[in-house]
């Protein structure tokens, strides 16, 4: 039989409501055993055990963001085409978060959320002013502790290749970064693809083989002890929806549907099919550093995606649940295989990680890391806490005024205007086309001292914004116009 080991402090007694996608041994042997018993003879069944899950720590860290992808288009979490053959294979041997949810509808926010384990208003990144970006609102300050500052401080290797150019230093995100590679500055460099101005197709094959080629060199150049962050950022499937001619052939549109934005839904479906072939290639290339098996891989999205569920489309400018609810899949040393259905934030990602890598994570994270929740602390979490959790809060203020408060089953949406609020109820309205509010005055009013404690304590613990300005270069202007950030169209 083979031995399973449960990572310490994340008992296989913690890990109770978990779904098994195979079979229900492990579930079974979680039940009844404490962490580190090893598993003998106790099935008498037909089916083949599961691979053990290998103990923890991870020894490196593999981050991926796969740009504005909806995590109702992810295939292990209900996609209606086969978009993503690799994610499901990697969520096949580990945890899926079905309620994942982002602190931003774009991505500037979510991702200074997602490396800083702090909410966007405690950081400061709360404006949208692409055209003369300020380090007050539109930068991620200096004064932020980054997870590569974290772990750069820890020795690791650190390196990012990224494709949006919302994450590029100018925008204060190579902090605590060795190596940090823009793909969009390396064409702007390339007379070729000036000449071509087509900043935004292909960019994901050369992000892989630039990550590609980091590891390489890792795997060639450092001793066997030490460790290594690779964060890893695609662009797309964000619009325009391009994918390649093998891709754009996958699937066919859904014409039944009579929904207008059908054709743009088959594209981007497309896209995140072609993206998930990269993050296949991306992983081959752990396997050929030959680090593939003492790697935590982490895949993430910063925001989803509208195609007229509530009217309108691409990101940005609400917070209902399409553009909020994201993919976060997790697989390596010390994770479990699992499906989680209770809420989780983007803001528990730094945590998280850090504490599967067994490192101390810094004081003022606002995030609780998922690997150590018991069922009973994951209960209260849910019913109770979830409505101060930091996962449940949302600030939006780059196109509209709109927060939102997630406590499932609850729903509250506020014009920060106005005040005005509307509430829905997620297990009977999960479209949120049911505003509740006037049914349900008491919940309204605890949502909203909820609301407005959150944003106290984000404003009370602001990090002071940097005192230098920063500016475009005229290449970085061209991309944000293609990409719709700069011009009339800011539904984005
Ligand atoms: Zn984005």
């Amino acid at each position: 039989m083979e031995a399973i080991v449960s990572r310490g402090g994340a008992s296989g007694a913690d890990r109770d409501g978990m779904e098994l996608s195979r079979d229900g041994l492990l579930r079974w042997v979680g039940l009844r055993l404490g962490a580190g018993v090893l598993l003998g003879g106790v099935c008498g069944c037909s089916e083949p055990a599961p691979a053990p899950v290998r103990a923890g720590p991870a020894q490196h860290l593999l981050l991926v963001v796969v740009d504005t992808l909806r995590a109702d288009h992810v295939g292990v979490l209900g996609a209606a085409r086969d978009t993503t053959p690799q994610l499901d294979a990697l969520a096949e041997r580990g945890v899926v978060f079905s309620q994942a949810i982002a602190p931003s509808p774009w991505t500037r926010p979510s991702m200074g959320t997602l490396m800083t384990g702090r909410l966007p208003l405690a950081l400061g990144l709360t404006d949208h002013n692409f055209r003369n970006p300020q380090t007050d609102g539109d930068v991620l300050p200096q004064s932020a502790l980054t997870l590569a500052e974290v772990l750069g401080s820890a020795d690791f290797a650190t390196s990012g290749v990224v494709a949006n150019i919302n994450v590029e230093p100018v925008f204060g995100f190579d902090q605590g970064f060795a190596d940090y590679v823009s793909v969009p500055a390396e064409m702007a460099s390339d007379p070729a693809w000036r000449e071509r101005n087509d900043w935004l197709r292909d960019t994901s094959s050369r992000v892989t083989t630039r990550a590609r080629d980091w590891l390489a060199d890792f795997a060639a150049t450092n001793s066997v002890d030490d460790r290594a962050f690779l964060y890893v950022h695609y662009l797309d499937p964000h619009d325009p929806y391009t994918p390649a001619a093998k891709f754009d052939a996958l699937f066919d549109a859904d014409r039944s549907s009579g929904n207008p934005w059908a054709e743009d839904e088959r594209l981007y479906d497309a896209e995140i099919r072609q993206i998930d072939a990269e993050v296949g290639r991306l992983l081959d290339g752990l396997d050929d550093a030959g680090i593939a098996d003492d790697t935590l891989v982490v895949i993430v999205s910063d925001h989803g995606e509208e195609f007229g569920d509530h009217g309108g489309t691409r990101h940005g400018h609400s917070v209902y649940d399409e553009l909020l609810r994201v993919p976060w899949i997790m697989a390596g040393p010390g994770v479990a295989r699992e499906r989680r259905r209770d809420q989780v934030g983007l803001i528990d990602v730094m945590p998280t990680v850090l504490d599967a890598l067994d490192i101390a994570a810094p004081t003022g994270l606002r995030g609780t890391s998922q690997l150590a929740l018991t069922p009973t602390t994951r209960a209260t979490r849910s019913s109770v806490s979830a409505e101060h959790a930091s996962a449940a809060v949302f600030s939006e203020s780059a196109y509209v005024p709109l927060n939102a408060l997630r406590a499932p089953p609850w729903k509250l949406i506020v014009d920060t205007e106005t005040n005005a609020a509307s509430l829905f109820n997620l297990a009977r309205d999960p479209r949120e086309h049911d505003d509740v509010a006037a049914h349900h005055p008491h919940v309204v009013q605890r949502l909203l001292e909820r609301w407005r404690d959150e944003r106290a304590t984000s404003e009370r613990n602001r990090l002071p914004s940097d005192a230098t300005s920063t500016g475009l270069s005229s290449a970085q202007r061209e991309q944000l116009e293609a990409l719709g950030y700069i011009g009339d169209d800011h539904a984005r």
